[in-house]
């Protein structure tokens, strides 16, 4: 059985997918697992096809220091046990710059390019390389494919591209990026199955979970997006502030005495759910407090988002399609009452019971604006990339 393995490492962290290649290039997912605690208490977890588990186990910390070694132990395990060899690996990397606008296969000298890159993503562009890296060491002749967070946004036009700022900070690359973009991908090219009535129209996607932003898509193309030159900017996230005025950065540094580490940290780390409720990044945990400060932080994301969906119509001259997808977006009812509500004004209007029952199609029948629950799949998106793109090539 063919298979292609999908990689998605952070830092202290290594996400697999396996997926068997069937009939017509159907890809069907196989193994779902995780390393985490790289570098403090590893742990091997996967399940299977039907979620069943499959393997759990620890590790020394001397035997997974570090991303290479996470990836190393993975592969064994696959081959070694599962006696699973793939045709390709698909690698999730954040940021392709300003010129890749689609997946690439691998090759050294695209690796270099990547790397240069990392500047504008160093949270997460270095440890997306990593087992890129390692595994081009090790097995050279295995096909490998980068797919990027950014490539579906490089549509934008040049008035979403820019920040106002000197010419030459946007040639240098500081631009107005856009992520999540593979899931946006994914949820494009479901929405002529699942809502062929909007699918090639004017559509507002929600990706909110504990990353969040929002892309507006005209005809299954990406004319902007919340998120900018960095994840940071849009709308409030687990533990990320979303938009903020700049000057509140110099403020952290000239009045704080913060480093621009130290400032990094509180901003990645300290801010959005977590730092407004001062409970949790966990929106579950939010909503099921009776912590004011809690009902606060749910309230302040459901407003950020009615705040950016004015912004998104403004950017496509109207909206004929909404859909909420990831974690919050899936899942929870009341966060998608609390936004329709804030968007009765657009014509959004929900069918309670269809909320309640995270369906499809979740509007009223008269309703100016369709609106649809759409489950995400990153990783498939990024195994089906591979498999085209190891087709072209073979
Ligand atoms: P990521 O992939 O960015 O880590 P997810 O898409 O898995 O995030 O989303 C994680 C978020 O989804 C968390 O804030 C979690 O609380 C939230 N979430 C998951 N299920 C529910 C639910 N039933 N109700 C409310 N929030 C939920």
């Amino acid at each position: 059985m063919d298979t292609i393995l999908v990689v998605n490492a952070g830092s202290s962290s290594v996400k697999f997918e396996i997926f068997s290649v069937e009939g017509e290039g159907r890809l069907s997912r196989q193994i779902r697992g995780q390393m985490d605690g790289i570098g403090s208490r590893p742990r091997l977890r996967a399940s299977g096809a039907k979620c069943e588990p499959v393997a759990d186990r620890a590790y020394l910390l001397e035997a997974v220091p570090d991303v290479p070694a996470a990836m190393d132990l993975a592969g064994e395990w696959l081959r070694d046990e599962l006696r699973i060899r793939p045709i390709a690996v698909g690698h999730r990397v954040v940021h392709g710059g300003p010129d890749y606008d689609q997946p690439m296969l691998i090759d050294r000298s695209v690796v270099a390019r990547l790397e240069r890159f990392s500047n504008l993503a160093p949270l997460h562009q270095p440890h997306n390389l990593s087992p890129i890296r390692s595994i081009l060491a090790s097995d050279p002749t295995l096909p490998q494919v980068a797919c990027f967070d950014t490539a579906f946004h490089r549509t934008h036009g040049a008035l979403a591209d820019h920040y106002a700022i000197p010419h030459q900070l946007h040639a240098e690359g500081v631009r107005r990026y856009g992520f999540h973009g593979l899931s946006y991908e994914y949820i494009a090219s479901t929405l002529p199955s699942v809502a062929p009535d909007i699918a090639k129209r004017r559509v507002i996607v929600a990706h909110l979970g504990s990353g969040a932003s929002m892309c507006a898509i005209d005809q299954g193309r990406s004319v902007e997006s919340t998120m900018g030159f960095t994840a940071l900017d849009g709308l409030p996230m687990g533990t990320r502030p979303g938009q903020l005025d700049p000057g509140v950065v110099l403020y952290l540094i000239a009045e704080k005495g913060m480093s621009a580490a130290e400032a990094q940290s509180l901003l990645y780390h300290e801010c959005g759910l977590k730092g407004l409720s001062g409970i949790s990044n966990d929106m579950r945990e939010l909503q099921d407090s009776t912590d004011p400060r809690a009902a606060f932080a749910v309230d302040y994301f459901a407003y950020r988002i009615a705040l950016n969906t004015g912004m998104l119509v403004a950017a496509m001259q109207g909206v004929d399609g909404f859909v909420f997808t990831a974690g919050i977006g899936e899942n929870s009812a009341k966060i998608r009452a609390a936004i329709a509500s804030r968007l009765a004004w657009l014509g959004v209007s929900l069918d309670e019971a269809a909320n309640a029952e995270n369906r499809s199609l979740i509007s009223q029948p008269d309703g100016r604006v369709p609106v649809y629950v759409v489950p995400t799949d990153e990783e498939l998106m990024i195994a089906r990339h591979t498999l085209s793109l190891l087709v072209r090539a073979t």
